[in-house]
């Protein structure tokens, strides 16, 4: 008998293989099945390996917008240079904080996160 491989999950309700993603939301490792709507909570002891896997930039997480990058109805500029990675291309958008108005840019490349005070 082979060991079973460690993390493969399965669906209960179709059988297919589950898929990791990190819920931005609720800030922690879940599996998901590609064929039905079946959701299952990663156990703790797995959280750390695989949001550590998923998210090299945790410490960005504190906006809570998702997906910057692939919302083409938000801004581009070439203007600036993403501090991590040097490239050219960030998308940009505007936040009320306690500060006032905080402008973000979000690099296309990398996806890192930085921002402006207005
Ligand atoms: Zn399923
Ligand atoms: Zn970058």
């Amino acid at each position: 008998m082979s060991k079973p491989s460690r993390g493969l999950k399965f669906c209960p309700v179709s059988n297919d293989l589950l898929y990791p993603r990190e819920n931005k939301e609720l800030r922690r490792l879940e599996y998901y099945c590609k064929n039905c709507d079946y959701v299952q909570a990663a156990e703790p002891g797995e959280t750390c390996v695989h949001v550590t896997e998923l998210k090299h930039d945790a410490k960005e997480q504190t906006v809570v917008l998702q997906d910057v990058t692939a919302d083409p109805t938000l801004p581009r500029t070439q203007e600036v240079t993403c501090p991590q990675c040097q490239h050219n291309e960030a998308v940009f958008f505007s936040a009320s904080s306690e500060q006032g108005m905080t402008l973000y840019f979000n690099c296309m490349l990398c996806q890192h996160r930085w921002r402006d005070y207005v």
